[in-house]
């Protein structure tokens, strides 16, 4: 299953992912989305086929990512969207990670909510 994950979701989704290097802690979206397969979620990797507005980015943020190994020190999305703006003003934040881009494209679609998030965590 971690490999299946590894080259379904963090090799096509996650800018941060090393091909050639072996993680020893996975991020909570690798996490959620590996305990939604197991529940027998019908989810296939494919590409959205729109942008999303991240309307649910703060939900999913509290949801999730709080309990997140690399939430403290480690995930350059969260410590630039607890930081205050640079000058006053906004710089361009980092992306979050696969596993943050594909679960809200998921919960934007209606193919899971919310809560099938919380329950597992
Ligand atoms: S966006 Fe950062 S804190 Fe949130 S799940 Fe991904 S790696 Fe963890």
């Amino acid at each position: 299953m971690n490999q299946y994950i590894r080259e379904k979701l963090c090799n096509n989704f996650c800018s941060y992912f090393k091909p050639l290097q072996k993680e020893d802690l996975a991020c909570e979206g690798f996490i959620v989305l590996e305990r939604l397969l197991r529940n027998g979620t019908n989810i296939t990797f494919d590409r959205p086929d729109k942008l999303y507005d991240y309307g649910m980015q703060k939900m999913l943020t509290q949801a999730m990512c709080v309990v997140c190994p690399f939430y403290a020190n480690d995930c350059d999305f969260i410590l630039a969207a607890l930081s205050p703006p640079f000058n006053g003003k906004e710089i361009k934040k980092p992306s979050p990670c696969g596993g943050f881009i594909f679960l809200t494209h998921l919960l934007e679609s209606n193919i899971i909510k919310i809560d099938d998030i919380r329950n597992i965590i």
